[in-house]
């Protein structure tokens, strides 16, 4: 799979984009050469700043000491929004698609800037003060955008917890980030079904006795239980607020939010990001990477739970003055041809969804997408996981009719934007690959003893400099931030994933390090066997993991589930081991295949491979955190299985 297949940059898109071949390689350079002046100058062009900073960047990572822009005052909503009124005060900024296809709504700048004001002057009446922080658990609904940018315009710092997190969920994190404050809604809405969000908060706050309040937003028709001096409608407490609200000066360090991450790989961790450079940093991939033009409609699948709905819904979008579109329902509903109806609804320009999403509806089959336009389409994106080759070719060729770049992005929570990805009129793609490295970023590849690897090379992913976008700390644990992401390798961020670097420089993320599989001391990432699988026209998903081998020290179990409507065989099964040999070599010879009608996910749609790899050494005592699984059940169906083969 080194030889991979290469689509060259589309003269169409590079004639009209930001950035082409040449610039990429210029601005790149100087980058990398001059870091202070590089970063000076897109922090004057892409925010508005209330007072100039004094330093650049201060970074110290042995201390997981990272400040940028010091000395700098700006505030998020001013550069969301106030600084856009003039020009763009009627053009629309957020467009919210309803779980029922029949219903949607447009917000203008003007308008989102008239309820931002309203609500920040809510929060103030209930005593939110600057660093104060507000636990947001609500549904997709535009409302959630407006609470964020509040919150900003008081400098109260967010934490964002998803809709679909359980109650003991939501309290572990109100608790951990020290929320006096939630907002929620009473329910919620997805695929047809009503989601109980209000009783949520009442169970967790039993165990929260910090809470002040909760402000509720109404968005379905049903009653709430309520609790008096503690619980306020929204509605209610807008219709007296007025729209005038000045925004703090924010310093570029002050928090802007608290987010836990996915916990793929165990307990989420309560990220912090800080004003200035995240923003920045959010603002500027939004628009290279995306090559987002003014006037083009760009639409984010991901939820506001997750930091790309943070960064690529929210932010970066907003802070560019782009349209956003904010979809509240799931990719299925009413039938699994959504996701391209609102495409073709909307006239999107941009789209940027999870290969969790992508391969889902690959196992449907292409009719339900052919049967739509998406001619409006003219780049897509992905984020999350590995993409498959497999997925990826359908995705651009199925989805894109082969007319639209494919951005594989390769990000974290904790890197708060983009750091490893093409750029459409810049960058040559191969399916599979997140490319190359965004402006400053320095990716090395170590070996397991630390050493920098050059050239061709397979190991771990580090950074060597910093970038504005980097977390600051982990909530309350500075100590567990440094011993995380800087102690194991010192002097580079630590990402936890393992990579590849080919003849041509181009970075294929193979999987978390933790992941990574041994077979007869021969090192494998889960994600190019996965891909192999995947190949096969029969298989919709794929998950494998390392599992004790009297003989080969680790031999490798794959839990393999199949497209709608197909039956497992052993004929499959023969197939499927012939063809990972043959993709990858002898070594990478199936052990065990389980099927699955599915596989197990976290909420935000990643595959935990932690888990499988638990059943699979039948340690099934120690399946650990699963709190963020998004199917519990998905999980017993797999060891009830695993017992009777
Ligand atoms: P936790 O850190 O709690 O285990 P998590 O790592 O899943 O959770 P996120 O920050 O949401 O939480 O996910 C970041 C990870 O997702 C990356 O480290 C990487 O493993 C994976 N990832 C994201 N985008 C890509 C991509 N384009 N290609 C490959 N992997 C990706
Ligand atoms: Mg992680």
């Amino acid at each position: 799979m080194t030889n991979a297949k290469i689509y060259d940059v589309k003269p169409d898109i590079a004639h009209n984009a930001h950035i082409n071949q040449e610039t990429y390689q210029t601005l790149y350079q100087r980058s990398i050469d001059e870091p202070g002046a590089f970063w000076a100058e897109q922090a004057a062009l892409f925010l508005t700043w209330q007072k100039p900073w004094q330093t650049v960047m201060d970074c110290d990572y042995s201390q997981g000491h990272i400040r940028w822009f010091e000395g700098g005052k700006l505030n998020v909503s001013e550069n969301c929004l106030d600084r856009h009124l003039a020009d763009r005060g009627d053009q629309v900024a957020i467009i919210w698609e309803s779980d029922n296809p029949a219903h949607d709504k447009k917000i203008t700048y003007r308008e989102l800037h008239q309820q931002v004001c309203k609500f920040a002057n809510v929060l103030k009446s209930q005593g939110v003060k600057k660093g104060d922080c507000v636990c947001i658990y609500l549904p997709m609904i535009a409302e959630a955008a407006v609470v964020m940018l509040a919150c900003t315009r008081i400098g109260a710092v967010h934490s964002i917890v998803f809709g679909g997190f359980s109650a003991e969920a939501l309290k572990d994190r109100i608790l951990d980030s020290n929320c006096q404050y939630v907002v929620c809604a009473d329910v919620g809405h997805r695929g047809g079904k009503t989601i109980a969000i209000k009783a949520n908060v009442d169970q967790a706050a039993m165990a929260c006795p910090d809470l002040k309040s909760v402000i509720v937003i109404k968005n379905g028709t049903e009653n709430v239980v309520w609790h008096n001096g503690r619980d306020i409608w929204y509605h209610e407490a807008m219709q007296g607020a007025s729209d005038q609200c000045p925004a703090e000066a924010m310093d570029a360090e002050d928090p802007l939010f608290i987010l836990y991450t996915s916990g793929s790989t165990g307990k989420p961790k309560g990220i912090l990001h800080t004003t200035g450079g995240y923003l920045l940093y959010a603002a500027m991939t939004h628009k290279y990477v995306f090559d987002y033009h003014d006037g083009d409609i760009y639409w984010c699948t991901a939820d506001i739970g997750w930091i790309t709905g943070h960064s690529y819904m929210i932010y970066g979008p907003l802070c560019n003055g782009a349209t956003t579109v904010m979809f509240e329902g799931v990719p299925t509903y009413p039938e699994a041809d959504r996701f391209w109806r609102i495409i073709d609804k909307h006239q999107v320009n941009i789209f940027y969804t999870a290969p969790t999403a992508i391969r889902a509806l690959m196992a449907q089959g292409h009719e339900f997408v052919t049967r739509t336009e998406r001619s409006s389409l003219r780049i897509l994106g992905s984020v999350g996981e590995p993409i498959n080759p497999e997925a990826w070719e359908w995705y651009y060729h199925v989805v894109g009719d082969a007319r639209c770049p494919v951005v594989d992005t390769w990000w974290q929570t904790e890197t708060g934007g983009i750091l490893i990805t093409p750029l459409p009129g810049a960058t040559p793609l191969k399916p599979g690959s997140a490319t190359l490295p965004f402006f400053g970023i320095t990716p090395e590849i170590l070996d397991s003893q630390g050493n920098v690897l050059q050239g061709e090379a397979d190991g771990v992913l580090v950074l060597s400099c910093s970038w504005p976008g980097q977390a600051r700390s982990l909530y309350g644990d500075h100590q567990r931030f440094i011993d995380t992401y800087f102690k194991s390798y010192p002097g580079y961020y630590f990402t936890g994933d393992g990579v590849r670097r080919d003849e041509e420089g181009y970075y294929w993320i193979t999987g978390r390090v933790d992941d990574v599989i041994n077979v007869s001391g021969h090192r494998m990432g889960t994600a190019e066997i996965e891909s192999a699988l995947v190949l096969h026209q029969h298989v919709a998903e794929a998950a494998v993991v390392g599992y004790p081998h009297d003989i080969k020290g680790q031999g490798i179990y794959a839990f393999v589930s199949l497209n709608v409507g197909v039956q497992a065989s052993e004929e499959l099964r023969r197939e499927l081991i012939n063809l990972v040999r043959q993709e990858i070599g002898a070594i990478a010879s199936l052990d065990i295949i389980q099927w699955t009608p599915a596989l197990p996910k976290t909420r935000s749609g990643k595959i935990m491979r932690r888990i499988l790899r638990k059943v699979a050494s039948n340690e099934l005592d120690g399946l650990g955190d699963t709190s963020t699984l998004a199917d519990p059940t998905v999980v017993d169906a797999i060891i009830l299985h695993r017992a009777n083969q």
